[in-house]
């Protein structure tokens, strides 16, 4: 049993009936303070700065912005171990250890927009 009358009820429980209250809430709405939060605008960094992940750069030769495009490739240091486990006696696979370990390998920087090769970040 309600306290309020049949028809005043239905107005409570979900107020979208009320054409009033509905004008009231988006008048409500206009009177309050607009907060507009805008992100900074990434800032590309320079080719030497460029890590193992892919980062955002000036293109030197199509001039766009753009997030480098990261190949791995086994590096130096990973073919060095290869040969010194394989002059250890380590043949049958283990040789091939360094060159499957991510932090042993070069990463090559391209632009994926013009495809030309930018920077290799060896450790
Ligand atoms: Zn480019």
């Amino acid at each position: 049993m309600s306290l309020y009358p049949p028809d005043m009820a239905l107005h409570l429980c979900c107020g979208v009936c009320n054409p009033v209250g509905v004008s009231s809430a988006v008048n409500s709405r206009q009177n309050q303070p607009v907060v507009v939060v805008t992100q900074p605008a990434p800032v590309p960094i320079s080719l030497m700065c460029l890590r193992d992940s892919p980062g955002l750069i000036c293109c030197p030769y199509c001039r766009h912005t753009v997030t480098t495009k990261v190949t791995y490739v086994p590096g130096a240091t990973a073919w060095f171990l290869c040969v010194l486990l394989t002059l250890m006696g380590l043949v049958c696979g283990f040789c091939l250890i360094p060159l499957m370990i991510h932090r042993l390998h070069e990463a090559h920087h391209s632009c994926p927009r013009c495809g030309n090769h930018l920077h290799v970040y060896t450790r």
